[in-house]
């Protein structure tokens, strides 16, 4: 198959993986059944016919509103649909180009390619829901952390250097947050279990360069979103940033460039 139509593919595939995440975003965090009923609109519990659930093209077709009763669909229904697409189209190509984590590019098999896929969406999973409802469903982490074991045992080369490294991943992260959590407050339970499923996949070395990369890019969100207060005078205000998002960002970008990181960084401690 010519690779412009394996990519058209994959982004099909992605808008109709895309559109049932949008039901995952829904339902998990607020503990429905993703299975039944079928799709509804959630503001007159009409229920919605296929025509009308079609990815990307119903929403455009019914221009934003439910057929029923004329209430306005989030756009966030479209975009995590496209976001998916985008995902399963767009990831092939990078992992080809740029191997993963502890993965050379020129030892990529298509396996490695489908890890990669659902590691990305489950990723995206989490930061939409956490961002939206400070909740990480435990689904989304016992998923990491079965597909970090599959991981562990089917991928050749491997992304955790092996299973031993992947056992001490799956504690230390997440002990760190738990001690914070219970002593400090700041990071939740579904904090300690994503960490656990990250460091699986990761092997302990890979999960503490996707713990700097978190904190890094946290950093950088809160001074600025700090900054942006202060210019609107309204630093009073106490807002709670839920960290799944940034080790959700951490864990992406370890996926790929984790293990130049750790060489780049250890680079610096050689004896001369
Ligand atoms: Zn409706």
């Amino acid at each position: 198959m010519p690779p412009i139509l394996i990519t058209v593919f994959l982004f099909v595939l992605g808008l109709v993986f895309g559109s049932f995440f949008n039901v995952l975003i829904y339902r998990l965090p607020r503990e429905l059944s993703i299975v039944k009923p079928g799709s509804f609109c959630p503001s007159c519990r009409h229920p919605i016919a296929w025509y009308d659930n079609i990815p990307l093209l119903s929403w455009l077709i019914l221009r934003g509103r439910c057929r029923h009763c004329g209430a306005a669909i989030s756009l966030r229904y479209p975009l995590v649909e496209l976001m998916t697409g985008i995902i399963f189209a767009g990831v092939p190509p990078l992992v080809k180009a740029v191997g993963l984590a502890n993965v050379p590019a020129a030892g990529v098999s298509p396996l490695h390619i489908a890890f990669a896929i659902i590691f990305i969406s489950i990723l995206a999973l989490v930061l939409i829901i956490d961002l939206e409802h400070q909740i990480i469903p435990d689904e989304l982490s016992v998923a990491l952390f079965v597909l970090g074991w599959m991981a562990v045992f089917a991928l050749r080369p491997p992304i955790s250097p092996g299973w031993v490294s992947s056992l001490i991943g799956m504690f230390v992260l997440s002990l760190f947050f738990l001690a914070f959590a219970l002593l400090l407050g700041g990071f939740g339970l579904g904090d300690v279990k994503l960490a656990v499923g990250l460091g699986a996949f990761f092997g302990w070395q890979l999960l503490v360069v996707a713990a700097f990369l978190s904190f890094a890019v946290g950093g950088v969100f809160a001074i600025s979103f700090a900054l942006y207060l202060m210019s609107q005078r309204k630093l009073k205000a106490r807002i709670a940033i839920p960290f799944g998002p940034y080790l959700a960002i951490g864990a992406a970008l370890t996926l790929f460039i984790g293990d130049r990181l750790l060489v780049w960084y250890l680079s610096f401690f050689r004896p001369v």
